[in-house]
């Protein structure tokens, strides 16, 4: 059994959620699981990064920019590995580029072109859980590329679909997918499944809990995702193709 969980910002906030995420992860890799684990950037980090880099130049370089935000990811990806192997489970952390993931060379929105899982498959088979850096790739002229924000949660469906994994979990800070922002609308009502054309639309109209390439990809693929919360880990939302 392959499983990828995906982590998302809110759900690394804090080194006891970390913790907790961590907890999650070991006690499958001790069932017997590869597990794969994407990471993206802890709590609000892409937004004051953002901020930092614009105070020092309003127009920089899109490519900078890319080799400055991948390292939130990258930071978390540490983190975490280190949170797993503290429960004496063996992981490794791999950045986008280690992992093997090809993105064409259009900085801050690239798209995956293709994902070379020879390194992973031998830190799995070593016995390793495998946590990769979320929103990041590689491009043909070997530079750092990011693909686009909420990218993470594509990071996590292309593993999916190049490692043929059984199971791909999205954890967020919400129970599942619903109609409308939970946050906003306590009356949101929340789905069961939901086909990834519906969900589509959901995105289309301003729903951000999933990236768009992520649906798009996850039904090019076949793929049903998960999406449930990080605090409970309950049954959520499962996206795929029938409702
Ligand atoms: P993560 O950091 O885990 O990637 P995001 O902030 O990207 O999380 O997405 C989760 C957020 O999406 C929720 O906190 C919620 O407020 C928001 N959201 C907007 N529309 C919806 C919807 N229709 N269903 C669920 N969540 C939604
Ligand atoms: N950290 C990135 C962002 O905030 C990617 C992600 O969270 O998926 O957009
Ligand atoms: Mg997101």
């Amino acid at each position: 059994m392959l499983i990828v969980q995906k982590y998302g910002g809110t759900s690394l906030g804090d080194a006891g959620r970390i913790q907790k995420a961590a907890i999650r992860v070991a006690n499958l890799a001790r069932q017997g699981c590869n597990v794969v684990v994407v990471v993206s950037a802890q709590g609000e980090m892409t937004d004051e990064m953002i901020s930092k880099a614009l105070e020092l130049n309003a127009r920089g370089s899109a490519r900078e920019m890319d080799a400055y935000l991948a390292a939130g990811e990258q930071m978390s990806a540490g983190l975490m590995a280190m949170a797993i192997g503290a429960l004496g489970c063996p992981a490794v952390s791999l950045t986008g580029r280690q992992a093997g993931i090809h993105t064409d060379g259009v900085h801050g929105n690239a798209r995956i072109k293709n994902v070379d899982t020879t390194r992973i498959r031998r830190e799995l088979e070593a016995g390793k859980v495998v946590v990769v850096a979320g929103f990041q790739g590689v491009s043909d002229a070997d530079d750092v590329t990011t693909l686009g924000r909420g990218g993470s949660d594509t990071t996590a469906v292309a593993l999916a679909a190049y490692l043929k994994a059984d199971r791909c979990q999205i954890f967020t800070d919400v129970d599942g997918v619903y109609d409308r922002d939970p946050r906003k609308y306590p009356e949101a009502i929340r789905f069961g499944r939901i086909s990834y054309e519906k969900m589509l639309r959901l995105i289309e109209n301003g729903a951000q809990v999933l990236h768009d390439r992520s649906v798009e990809l996850a039904r090019d693929h076949g793929i049903a995702v998960e999406v449930l919360s990080a605090f409970t880990g309950l049954a959520g939302t499962i996206v795929c193709t029938q409702e």
